[in-house]
């Protein structure tokens, strides 16, 4: 399949992995819109979050996504975990991921 993410879990293409388990790979993104931007990816091929049926699948990816604020001492000056989910919201892979972005100030609302 042509899909970046599949890729990058299958280690076609190279990346920067925080942590990896048997259903997720985290990942720094390569174009970082702040000091910490890790990509969070189901291994699984999913293109949308409406299309995740299971929700203590959800409920793990965001726990991972709190313990690696922790890890990157971002949890307690400020984190946030954004889903961007087809057109309007930008989303420029479909497969779905989990941005987690701290480590500066951010504005509300988003752009
Ligand atoms: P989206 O716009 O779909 O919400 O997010 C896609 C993200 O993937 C973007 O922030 C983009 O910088 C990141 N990205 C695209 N290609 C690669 C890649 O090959 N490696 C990594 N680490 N990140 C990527
Ligand atoms: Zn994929």
């Amino acid at each position: 399949m042509n899909c970046i993410f599949c890729k990058i879990v299958n280690n076609e293409i190279k990346s920067d992995k925080v942590f990896e388990d048997e259903d997720l790979i985290c990942i720094k993104d390569i174009n970082p819109q702040a000091p910490v931007h890790i990509l969070i990816i189901p291994k699984k091929h999913v293109e949308k979050l409406h299309q995740i049926e299971d929700i203590s699948f959800l409920g793990k990816i965001l726990k991972v996504a709190y313990k690696i604020a922790e890890k990157q001492g971002i949890k307690e000056s400020g984190y946030r975990i954004v889903i961007n989910t087809n057109r309007d919201a930008g989303q420029s892979i479909n497969h779905v991921h989990f941005h987690l972005l701290g480590g500066r100030i951010m504005h509300w609302p988003p752009g």
